[in-house]
């Protein structure tokens, strides 16, 4: 049979127009396609758009991967998805609880490559902390994942598939509450150099259709990059978390050097512009804990300067260390003080809890000790996935 998705152009613009059968590699991947994408899927394979309501609901609210037991659909549809398309899920190769009630997991990608995700439940809430790259460019000179450099970008299949993964390891529901409540693009990488399929993900995340998660619950945390935050207004619905940690251009330059190319300034324009007439928005501002780098009482003054006009929160991150890391968390005083002069200027200021310390659940922690334990990892990934 002739597979319809080579007349999906859009989106396989470079495959043969006749394939008898497709080789797994050239099978699209349904979870790279938003539901715009899967209608104009379904449309070149000749179906009607309603039924990708139905698939979309098998994929994400029953979290059926297989298209033979998605049995509201045809038989003929069926066994043609089963010829030109999969639902390919990143691997979970690592599973750790933690004492106090969060989760690590490390995800298998192609050729070795592991994301990590993290879990977080609170009383009120249930937060999901999730990659968008393997590695990262930007090089912070505290963060774990700036030691292993970048790999690539997820796809949007690698990207949703780890809310898939962790939305079928916890269960939907408990007592009638939502398990995953929050979802937070604070894992490996900057999401806005993954632009496209970040903003793709964050629709399935959010779309009724597929994980149904509340608009202002899904968090992109970005160190700035300044042209991409004018884009995301126009391209999402996403509430904004900004990792500022200085109020100077001297020092941000040294902790975040993406900051050489877009200073304070810009991005705080770009910032003003991302909520201006949204009446429900707020910038979400993350500020790591330096011992005695950026965490003084002067430092806390600029900043409340700084952000005075623009409707804000500050979250205040104990640092974590890792292995190699050249910085120390601020004292507790220290951290209490800051936070102090940030309320006394009117923001609303909360200080981080620091999680799952037992299984360093911070960002970029695990994947370090990826590269570090490399092949020994690598071993137990193997016999975790069989
Ligand atoms: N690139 C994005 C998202 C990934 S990092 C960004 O920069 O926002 C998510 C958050 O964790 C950022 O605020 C980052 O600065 C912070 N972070 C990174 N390493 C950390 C560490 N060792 N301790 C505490 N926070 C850290």
């Amino acid at each position: 049979m002739i597979c319809a998705h080579a007349r999906f152009k859009s989106i396989a613009p470079r495959w043969p127009e006749k394939i008898a059968v497709t080789p797994t590699e050239q099978r699209i991947n349904l979870l790279d396609l938003d539901r715009r994408d899967l209608e104009a899927f379904f449309v070149g394979l000749g179906e009607k758009p309603f039924r990708v309501t139905q698939l979309m609901k098998w994929i994400y609210h029953e979290r059926v991967s297989d298209f033979a037991a998605m049995t509201n659909l045809s038989k003929t549809l069926r066994e043609r998805l089963a010829e030109c398309a999969e639902i390919r899920l990143p691997q979970v190769a690592l599973d750790q609880p933690s004492r106090d009630g969060s989760h690590k997991w490390l995800l298998r990608l192609d050729r070795g490559n592991g994301i990590e995700m993290v879990f977080i439940p609170e009383p009120d809430r249930g937060t999901l902390c999730i990659s968008s790259q393997i590695g990262c460019p930007l090089d912070c000179s505290f963060c774990a994942t700036a030691q292993q450099g970048f790999n690539r970008n997820l796809t949007v299949a690698e990207i949703i598939g780890q809310v898939w993964q962790a939305s079928r390891l916890l269960g939907d529901q408990r007592n009638g509450q939502r398990i995953i409540t929050n979802i937070v693009l604070m894992g490996m990488g900057e999401p806005l150099l993954n632009f496209a399929n970040v903003v793709k993900a964050t629709d399935l995340m959010q779309d009724d259709l597929g994980f149904g998660v509340s608009k202002r619950r899904v968090t992109l945390s970005t160190a700035g990059v300044v042209p991409a935050l004018y884009r995301l207004r126009e391209a999402s619905e996403v509430s904004l978390a900004v990792s500022l940690h200085a109020p100077t251009d001297e020092l941000r330059n040294e902790l975040v050097p993406l900051n050489r190319k877009y200073p304070i300034a810009e991005l705080l324009t770009a910032c003003k512009h991302y909520i201006a007439d949204k009446p429900h928005r707020r910038i979400t501002w993350e500020y790591v804990l330096l011992d005695g780098v950026n965490d003084s009482e002067q430092h806390a003054r600029a900043l409340a300067a700084l952000i005075r006009d623009i409707p804000s929160k500050v979250n205040l991150i104990p640092f974590n260390p890792f292995l190699g890391a050249r910085y120390r968390c601020s004292a507790p005083v220290a951290i209490a003080r800051f936070q102090a002069v940030l309320m006394a200027h009117g923001l609303t200021t909360v200080i981080r809890k620091t999680r799952g310390d037992d299984i360093a659940a911070a960002c970029g922690q695990l994947a370090g000790q990826v590269q570090a334990r490399g092949r020994r990892l690598e071993r137990v990934a193997r016999l975790a996935t069989g």
